[in-house]
């Protein structure tokens, strides 16, 4: 029997459970149907380059997964919204291209044990979450298999023994899916056990949770995120400034708060912003957050997102025109991952 106060108070518990945070209560109420996303946008699919059966096409082949603080920031009734296009289902995405595959950066022969890819002998990637609180259609691990990759106690186990065994490794980056969709909690017991491996040096987070949903930088994250002895980078992910609204720059100052090092990456693609005007737009807003532009990743070919794709001609004079226009610190690297290369690839310049 239970004693009765206990009882009582378990009683109260059950009347008052803890409150999830706010941010996964908004990310349950992502909006998860494309027809849904265009009625919110203020689109008829039916005038859209993509009816309604090729929303569902793509649909079916990556599931719409976009959060509603996101959706606030696109111009309504255009269907070329540069947020919008990044997050929209397309018929295109069925179609097949040559050189355009599942696992364009061949990581699948880079995973030497479920959850870490080691492929630049100092940092590892650690894919601790299988989602995202975002689907963008571009993702160029929108086939990667992401179930068997979920880490669970055993397989953390093995990769802090690997990690241990390697001192050539200092930095661990939480990547994904996109970690932040993983509980404060299991953040900070990962962390913790990564503190206790001497010959780490910085813990890096690439991110694209504050962006679409700014709640995520909340008093729990900031806690564990501003202990222990680990110096802590976050990458975050923008791709155009109309990304950036006030909610994401006070989500930005409380990052900085803590001395969490920011820097952003984007992908260059094409409808989105594949224009210097907008790229050196972007940078500037960036530098007055506080935040370096870091890469401009040239598109990866990785199957049903061709039509993103932009010529490395193109993208290199681009990245030209940036260069004239911006500080040499405000310019991104512009650069692609080829597998079986030791770091990633600067393509800014032929000579
Ligand atoms: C991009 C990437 C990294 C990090 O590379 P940096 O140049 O240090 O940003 C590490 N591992 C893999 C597999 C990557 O793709
Ligand atoms: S947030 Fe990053 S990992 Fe997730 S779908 Fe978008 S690009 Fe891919």
């Amino acid at each position: 029997m239970i004693p009765k106060t206990q009882a009582s108070n378990h009683l109260a518990l059950a009347e008052n459970p803890p409150s999830p945070p706010l941010w996964v209560t908004e990310l349950r109420q992502a909006i998860r149907d494309p027809l849904e996303l265009c009625r919110e946008v203020g689109l008829d699919p039916q005038t859209l380059d993509t009816p309604a059966e090729g929303l569902q096409a793509g649909h079916q082949l990556f599931q719409t997964l976009v959060p509603r603080p996101f959706i606030q920031r696109m111009q309504k009734g255009d269907p070329k919204d540069p947020l919008l296009l990044q997050v929209l289902p397309q018929s295109r995405e069925t179609q097949h291209w040559p050189g355009f595959t599942q696992d364009p950066l061949e990581e699948a022969s880079a995973n030497p044990l479920p959850g870490l890819i080691h492929k630049y002998s100092s940092r590892v990637l650690l894919t601790l979450a299988g989602s995202c609180a975002v689907n963008c259609r571009y993702c160029f691990r929108r086939h990667f298999p992401y179930a068997e990759n979920s880490l669970g106690q055993e397989a953390l186990d093995r990769i802090l023994d690997y990690l241990n065994r390697d001192s050539r490794i200092n930095e661990v980056i939480l990547s994904g899916g996109d970690p932040l969709a993983t509980s404060d909690k299991r953040l900070a017991s990962v962390v913790k056990k990564l503190e206790s491996i001497p010959h780490l040096k910085r813990l890096r987070i690439h991110t694209r949770l504050p962006v679409v949903l700014p709640s995520r930088v909340d008093t729990r994250l900031l806690d564990w995120l501003s202990s222990g002895r680990l110096d802590k980078v976050m990458v975050i992910h923008i791709n155009h400034p109309n990304e950036i609204d006030t909610s994401l720059e006070a989500a930005l100052a409380d990052l900085r708060g803590i001395g969490v090092t920011l820097f952003n990456q984007s992908v260059l693609l094409r409808g989105v912003n594949d224009d210097p005007e907008i790229l050196a737009e972007l940078s500037e807003k960036l530098f007055s957050l506080k935040v370096l532009p870091y890469y401009l990743h040239a598109f990866d070919p990785v199957e049903g997102a061709a039509h993103f794709a932009l010529e490395d001609t193109a993208a290199q004079q681009l990245y030209q025109q940036l260069l004239a226009r911006l500080p040499g610190y405000l310019v991104p690297r512009l650069v692609r991952e080829f597998p079986d290369r030791p770091s990633k690839t600067p393509l800014g310049w032929s000579f």
